[in-house]
């Protein structure tokens, strides 16, 4: 096979406009499927050619690892349920962030010069905060931890100093003169144990509801460690290098834009501890007023404008067909129907417009929050379904953890019918004084059997 190692170089560059064209694919809704093809293709092409590098050894380990990784990959993606997504990106991710570690470590094991040292201690640094901090994010999400902040008096210091030690570490690594065989110093397993110790450290004060941005940070972690390690190799693997630039710079603008749209910073994300204290959900007094589907049926029967918002309650319910045929049997009474798209409703950027794609609901009926909300107070109905930190007002209280994060403002509608099984909170844990107000009724159910109970009875008028 060696002698075709010249093929190498040329396929990669193919493989990097694969990369791209998919990337510029992904960031639209209606394309992005064929999006994840290319870039599945260009992997599936750069992984093939990399087994006719000349003096590849272990090559039948190489295969079984690869057997295994991909029909453990398979099976999940297959069985994972469109509201799990999140901590399955967070596992793969982390995954990403601990190959990269140990490429890392690889080149280190070898006899580095000091620039290929340094290069991978950056990259075995940032790939090794990836991986354990992932780990912390998808036990979170997966609630096999507490998701809420895990906070200690002390607890900056302790890992600015972690942080520091593993610095310190990696610098002698790099110093570490030839002739010390870095295989058995102690500065190697230190420097991975405290960087995969802060990375740890770094993720548990962070609460669930800031978990999104997180990932989406260390994806982009992931993506630079991968790009850093493609110069550990004697020649560069250039592949990598492009790859992990293009997952860096997509992670980076990602988690700035999630951020964004909960209006924190990223400092603010990362050492805010956010989450709702008792004091600000016993702050609401008043009592949730129940409806039942038939005098909601009214309402909308003798509305000329309806807007839904959406969110994660709907996609657990897979509510979105049953909402799709509301829609259709609204618009056939000649009644207005719009949706309001939170950026962050659901569980991962795109979730509302994904699920109301896939149940057909046209796009030119789906509203971003700036589009939509002057129109909430010249609207009669408006039906949030399984949405609830999405339309939070305390976001507009000072004080309160949500405080600034833009919301729906669907309280300023004439009516307001809040589909929810119970009095659960969302998820940032918060209390909702929407469904408090006057103007505020509350459906409860699975919103999937409510809104069949909905169509039926709209069906009567
Ligand atoms: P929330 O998670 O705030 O609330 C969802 C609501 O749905 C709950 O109050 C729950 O109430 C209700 N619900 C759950 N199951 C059902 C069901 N079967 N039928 C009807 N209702 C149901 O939803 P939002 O979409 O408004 O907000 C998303 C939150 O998730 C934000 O805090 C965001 O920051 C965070 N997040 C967003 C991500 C993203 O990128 N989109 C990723 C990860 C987190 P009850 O239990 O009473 O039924």
């Amino acid at each position: 096979m060696a002698e075709f190692s010249w093929l190498i170089d040329p396929v990669y560059i193919v493989t990097i406009f694969f990369f791209i064209v998919g990337m510029q694919r992904m960031s639209h809704p209606l394309t992005a499927r064929s999006g994840i093809v290319w870039a599945g293709a260009a992997m599936l092409i750069a992984t093939l050619v990399t087994f006719i590098t000349p003096d590849l050894t272990n090559l039948a380990l190489i295969a079984i690892a690869i057997v295994i990784g991909g029909g453990f990959g398979y099976i999940a993606a297959k069985r994972v349920a469109m509201t799990d997504m999140p901590q399955m990106i967070a596992l793969y991710n982390g995954m990403g962030g601990g190959a990269a570690a140990g490429i890392s470590a690889a080149a280190l094991l070898g006899t580095p010069s000091p620039a290929t040292a340094a290069v991978a201690v950056v990259g075995g640094l940032i790939g090794a905060v990836s991986f354990s901090g992932s780990i912390i994010a998808f036990m979170k999400l997966q609630g096999w931890m507490r998701p809420r902040p895990i906070t200690f008096p002390g607890q900056q210091v302790v890992n600015m100093a972690v942080l520091a030690l593993a610095l310190v570490s990696g610098i002698l690594i790099i110093l570490q003169p030839a002739w010390v065989p870095l295989s058995v110093s102690l500065y190697l397993p230190l420097f991975f144990v405290l960087s995969l110790g802060f990375g740890i450290l770094m993720t548990l004060p962070i609460g669930g509801a800031d978990m999104p941005v997180v990932i989406s940070m260390y994806n982009a972690f992931t993506g630079l460690a991968v790009a850093l390690d493609g110069f550990s190799f004697a020649t560069p693997n250039y592949a990598m290098v492009i790859a992990g630039i293009i997952v860096g710079a997509a992670g980076s603008l990602l988690t700035l834009q999630m951020a964004k749209a909960m209006n924190r910073s990223i400092p603010n994300v990362l050492f805010g501890a956010f989450g709702a204290t008792e004091e600000d959900n016993a702050r609401i007094k008043g009592s949730m007023k129940p409806v039942e589907p038939d005098d909601v049926a009214v309402m909308l029967a003798y509305a000329d404008s309806v807007i839904i918002a959406p969110g994660y309650g709907m996609a657990v319910a897979q509510a979105q067909q049953k909402v799709k045929e509301l829609t259709d049997l609204l618009e056939s009474k000649n009644i207005q129907v719009k949706f309001a798209i939170h950026p962050v409703a659901g569980r991962m950027p795109g979730h509302m417009n994904v699920l109301l794609a896939e149940a057909g609901v046209s796009y030119d009926k789906l509203f971003d929050r700036d589009e939509i909300n002057p129109e909430f107070s010249g609207t009669d109905v408006v039906l949030v379904i399984g949405a609830n930190d999405t339309v939070n007002p305390a976001a507009h209280r000072q004080g309160s953890p949500l405080f600034g994060m833009p919301i729906l403002d669907v309280e300023q509608a004439k009516n307001v019918i809040v589909l929810k099984r119970g009095q659960g909170r969302g998820f940032a844990g918060i209390e909702n004084d929407l469904f408090y107000r006057d103007n505020t009724r509350m459906l409860y159910g699975d919103a999937q059997e409510t809104v069949a109970k909905l169509v039926q009875a709209v069906k009567k008028f």
